[in-house]
């Protein structure tokens, strides 16, 4: 019998010291609460540690790194090889200095926004209505309300699948709208912002009205991923979604939600395949009446069910 991955890697990396577990669940990691388990789940000790386990592993491992889930499918059948998930003192720090931020990966983007503004920091505080973390926002170029991440990345740091510290300058990011290019091999684990001297009280007054038109505009304490598809050049997705009759329709427990037709909803009981199914069924009916492919700003990750039964 082949020994498991999980038992394969103890043997080539005997010296890690995060945690390491076969076979976990991944649905109460993500927004959306469904999908299957990752074969095997690591929790870096440090950059180090995630350096040394990238290096142990077997180059057809595949590797996948996921923040809070907020912008994520999980599909049904898990996710085959290692998923790592940053966390902990050594990836949630903030060290501020003068006008420049030190800011460790697993840190949510809220929590930059708020020290930002204690330290009366202006520019970041975009960050307060976004639910993921400061490694999805690099990936993602996340932004709202005018700030994008590209405004305020100064540098990151992160490790590459060989295992290789690497650093990206601003420009080496290759910021688009919703997308870094950034090889995507690449784990990011630290990054150093740069905000403006502001006036406190401005900054958290901006962050409460950030908080309430979000409120009044999204689905925001319901299991969802956020954005489904990206603005088109020139366009609002959830007007063409909207124009295709999509608002509110439903596949199992998937629904587009009545409040905000470009993002998808997980009722209760949905599946992982309900939700993408509903994402696709709503991407051929805005191409049917617009002409326009919208593409998923979700990340989709993992194998369908269907993959695992055969
Ligand atoms: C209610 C709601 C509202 C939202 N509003 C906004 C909004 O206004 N603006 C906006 O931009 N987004 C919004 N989002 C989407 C989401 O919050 C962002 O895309 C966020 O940046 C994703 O971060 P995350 O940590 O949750 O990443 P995940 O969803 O876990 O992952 C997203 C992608 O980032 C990658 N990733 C995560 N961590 C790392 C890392 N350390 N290194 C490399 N890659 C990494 C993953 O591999 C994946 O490809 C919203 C989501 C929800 C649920």
């Amino acid at each position: 019998m082949t020994a498991s991955l999980h038992d394969r890697i103890r043997a080539a990396a005997p010296a890690l010291r995060g945690r390491l577990l076969a076979d976990q669940p991944l649905a109460d990691l993500t927004w959306f609460r469904v999908g299957g388990p990752a074969e095997v789940l690591f929790t870096p000790a440090d950059e180090e540690d995630l350096a040394h386990l990238l290096a142990a592993l077997e180059p057809d491992v595949p590797v996948t790194v996921i923040g809070l889930g907020s912008n994520l499918i999980v599909r049904d059948g898990g996710v085959p090889g290692v998923v790592i998930r940053l966390g902990g003192k050594a990836f949630g720090g903030i060290a501020i200095d003068g006008e420049t931020l030190q800011v460790g990966t697993a840190v949510p983007d809220m929590r930059l926004a708020k020290a930002a503004a204690e330290a009366g920091l202006d520019g970041l505080a975009f960050y307060r209505g976004i639910p993921g973390s400061i490694g999805g926002a690099l990936r993602m170029n996340a932004g709202a309300h005018g700030g994008e991440t590209t405004d305020v990345l100064v540098e990151a740091h992160g490790i590459d699948r060989t295992g290789a510290l690497r650093r990206f300058s601003h420009a080496e990011m290759g910021f688009s709208y919703r997308h870094s290019d950034a090889p995507e091999d690449v784990i990011f684990t630290r990054a150093l912002f740069r905000g403006t001297p502001g006036d406190r009280a401005a900054i958290e007054a901006e962050m409460e009205r950030v908080t309430a038109a979000r409120e009044a505009a999204q689905p925001i304490r319901e299991r969802t991923g956020g954005s489904t598809f990206a603005n088109p050049e020139g366009g609002k997705a959830w007007q063409l979604v909207d124009a295709a009759g999509c608002r509110g329709l439903t596949r199992g427990g998937a629904q587009v939600s009545p409040m905000h037709c470009n993002f998808l909803i997980n009722t209760g009981g949905a599946t992982a395949a309900d939700i993408e199914g509903l994402g696709e069924e709503v991407r051929r009916r805005v191409r049917e009446t617009s002409g326009v492919t919208l593409r998923w700003e979700i990340r989709r990750i993992g194998v369908d069910s269907a993959a695992v039964s055969q």
